[in-house]
C-alpha cells in the first residue's frame, strides 16, 4: 500500500485529503438554529495529516461526511478554527473546488460528500468530477487534483466514491492515520496465537460474531460479555428470562463452534428485572485472569449495560485488567472508549493502540477486505 510517505514532491501540489470529521452533532438549544460539535476527537486526530501536507507545501481540499445525512459543515466552520487551529475555507458545491484552488486562501472542506448523488453508489463519474475539482471535462492534470490521500480509516470499509472509486481517477496515497490503523490492527492480527486473548461484548453482534469466527482459530481465548454473550447462551439452551438476545442468534452464529473450548462465556451475571445486565464476580476474576497472563490483548464491547452505574462493574473491572496487564493492548469501539472515558481511574495511555475504526475495525479484525484499502492496494501483499 502506497502512503504518503511515497509521494515524491507536495509543492504547490492539489490534493484531495479523505478525512474524518463524522463527530456527534446536536442543535444548538439557544435560539433554536444552528450546531454545535459535542465532542471533537475524531476532527483533532486529523491535525497532524493536514499540517503534514502543509507544511509541504500543498493546496488542501479536504472531503468528508456527516452521519445525518442531510447535515452540512457550513454552520460548524467556526468550530473547526478552534478544533485545527486553523481557519478552513468552505466549498458548497463540486463545482466550486476549481475556483477555490484557483484563488487557494488554504484549507478547504467540500460540503457533506454524503448529500452528493453518485458518493455512496461509488459512481465513477462522480469520482471523476471530484478528481477534476469539478471541472465539467478532465483535462489530463492542468485542472484537476494531483494526489488522493485517504485518512479515514473508519469509512475505509465503505465502497463508496471518495473512498474507492475515486483512486481509479488520481495517484492514490494513504495518509498518517490510515498506515497507523492498519499497522496497529494487522499486528494484532499476525500476533501469535499463544497468549492472544481476544475479548468481545457489546451489542450488534452482527458486526462482533465474524470477529469471533476470525479470530477463533487465532487466539488462545476469546471472552464473551454483552449481548454477543447472550447470544452463544441462548444458543446453548441456557434460560435467558427477559436478557437481551439477537431475534437471529442461530442465523449469526452458523459457522461457529459455540462448544468450541477457546470461547469463553459468563459464568454468573449481574440479574435486574429477569434481565442479564453485567457479569458476575466469578466471571469478572477468571477473564482478568486470563487477561493477565496475555501477551496480547484485543477488546472491544463493553460487558454490561455500562450506561447505568449498577451494571458498569464488569466493563471497569475487565477495563483496570486490560489496562494493568504487561500484554500489548489494544482497544476500539465508540461505546467501549465511552465506557473507558467514564472510568476516571483508567489511564489512557496504557493502552499500546487505540482504534478509531468502529465499524472498520471490526470489519478489518473480522478479515473482511475493505474496499477502501483495497482501492489502495492493501492487499496486493505477497
Ligand atoms: P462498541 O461501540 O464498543 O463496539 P457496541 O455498540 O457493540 O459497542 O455495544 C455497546 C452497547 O451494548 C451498550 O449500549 C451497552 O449498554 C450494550 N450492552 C452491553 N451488554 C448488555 C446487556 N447485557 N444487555 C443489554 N445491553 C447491553
Ligand atoms: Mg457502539
Amino acid at each position: 500500500m502506497k502512503t504518503i510517505f511515497d509521494i515524491p514532491d507536495l509543492k504547490n501540489k492539489k490534493v484531495l485529503l479523505r478525512v474524518d470529521f463524522d463527530v456527534p452533532i446536536k442543535k444548538l438549544e439557544v435560539g433554536g438554529r444552528g450546531l454545535e460539535i459535542v465532542e471533537g476527537f475524531r476532527i483533532k486526530k486529523q491535525k497532524e495529516m493536514i499540517d503534514w501536507l502543509v507544511e509541504r507545501g500543498a493546496k488542501v481540499v479536504m472531503i468528508a461526511h456527516l452521519h445525518e445525512d442531510d447535515g452540512s459543515f457550513g454552520e460548524l466552520i467556526p468550530q473547526l478554527l478552534i478544533l485545527l487551529g486553523r481557519e478552513v475555507g468552505f466549498i458548497k458545491k463540486v463545482e466550486d473546488i476549481e475556483g477555490y484552488l484557483a484563488n487557494y486562501p488554504g484549507v478547504g472542506l467540500l460540503d457533506n460528500i454524503r448529500n452528493f448523488p453518485g458518493e455512496k453508489e461509488n459512481d465513477p463519474e462522480f469520482a471523476k468530477r471530484l478528481a477534476a475539482a469539478g471541472s465539467p471535462e478532465l483535462v489530463e492534470g492542468s485542472k484537476g487534483f494531483d494526489i488522493y490521500v485517504n485518512n479515514d480509516f473508519a469509512v475505509s470499509h465503505r465502497n463508496h466514491a471518495s473512498v474507492s472509486a475515486i483512486t481509479e481517477f488520481l495517484p492514490s496515497y494513504a495518509g498518517l492515520l490510515v498506515k497507523e490503523e492498519v499497522t496497529g490492527l494487522q499486528k494484532a492480527i499476525d500476533s501469535p496465537k499463544a497468549g492472544k486473548v481476544v475479548i468481545i461484548g457489546g451489542a450488534k453482534a452482527e458486526t462482533k460474531v465474524p470477529v469471533i469466527k476470525n479470530f477463533v482459530g487465532k487466539a488462545e481465548l476469546i471472552l464473551l460479555g454483552g449481548v454477543v454473550a447472550n447470544d452463544v447462551l441462548k444458543a446453548r439452551g441456557q434460560d435467558m428470562g427477559d436478557s437481551v438476545v439477537d431475534e437471529n442468534y442461530q442465523e449469526l452464529l452458523v459457522g461457529l463452534d459455540i462448544n468450541d473450548p477457546r470461547l469463553l462465556v459468563p459464568e454468573d451475571f449481574v440479574v435486574f428485572d429477569n434481565k442479564i445486565l453485567d457479569i458476575g464476580e466469578k466471571t469478572i476474576q477468571k477473564y482478568a485472569d486470563a487477561v493477565s497472563r496475555a501477551s496480547v490483548v484485543i477488546w472491544n464491547g463493553p460487558m454490561g449495560l455500562f450506561e447505568s452505574s449498577s451494571f458498569a462493574t464488569g466493563t471497569q473491572k475487565i477495563a483496570e485488567a486490560v489496562a494493568e496487564s504487561v500484554a500489548y493492548k489494544i482497544i476500539g469501539g465508540g461505546d467501549t472508549m465511552a465506557a473507558i472515558s467514564k472510568f476516571r481511574n483508567i489511564d489512557m495511555s496504557k493502552f499500546n493502540f487505540i482504534s478509531t475504526g468502529g465499524g472498520a475495525m471490526l470489519a478489518f479484525l473480522a478479515g473482511n477486505k475493505l474496499s477502501g484499502l483495497e482501492a489502495l492496494g492493501y492487499y496486493n501483499r505477497e
